[in-house]
C-alpha cells in the first residue's frame, strides 16, 4: 500500500449537526469497495485515484501530536470518504492503534 504525507489527522468540522461529529479522522485516504452509491468519487471533492486506498504516513504518531494540542472534546468520526476498516487495516492495524492511544 503506498503512504502518503499528511500533515493532520484530525480536522474539526465545520457543522457538528451532519453525523453528530465535532471531528474527522482520517487515517487512510480513498477507498476499494467500490459501492454504486458513494459519492466521494464525485468529481466535485477532487479525489485522484479514489479506489486506491493509501495510507497517511506516520498517521499515529501525527494523531499523538494533534491530541497532546489543546482542543475542545468532541465527538471523533472515524473516516470521511473512506473506510476505517478497509482491508487493508488487518495488516496496517491503524484505526486499532488511533482508538486504542485515544481511548487511553
Ligand atoms: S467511502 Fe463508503 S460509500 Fe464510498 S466506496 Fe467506500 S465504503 Fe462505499
Amino acid at each position: 500500500m503506498q503512504l502518503i504525507p499528511a500533515k493532520t489527522i484530525i480536522s474539526k468540522k465545520k457543522d457538528s449537526t451532519w453525523f453528530g461529529q465535532d471531528y474527522n479522522m482520517n487515517l487512510y485516504k480513498g477507498c476499494c469497495h467500490g459501492c454504486i452509491y458513494c459519492d466521494s468519487r464525485s468529481d466535485c471533492y477532487q479525489i485522484s485515484d479514489f479506489d486506491q486506498v493509501r495510507a497517511k504516513e506516520d498517521a499515529i504518531t501525527i494523531l499523538q501530536q494533534e491530541l497532546r494540542k489543546k482542543m475542545k472534546t468532541g465527538v471523533i468520526g472515524t473516516g470521511a470518504m473512506s473506510d476505517p476498516y478497509n482491508p487493508f487495516e488487518a495488516k496496517y492495524e491503524l484505526t486499532r492503534k488511533a482508538l486504542n492511544y485515544i481511548d487511553h
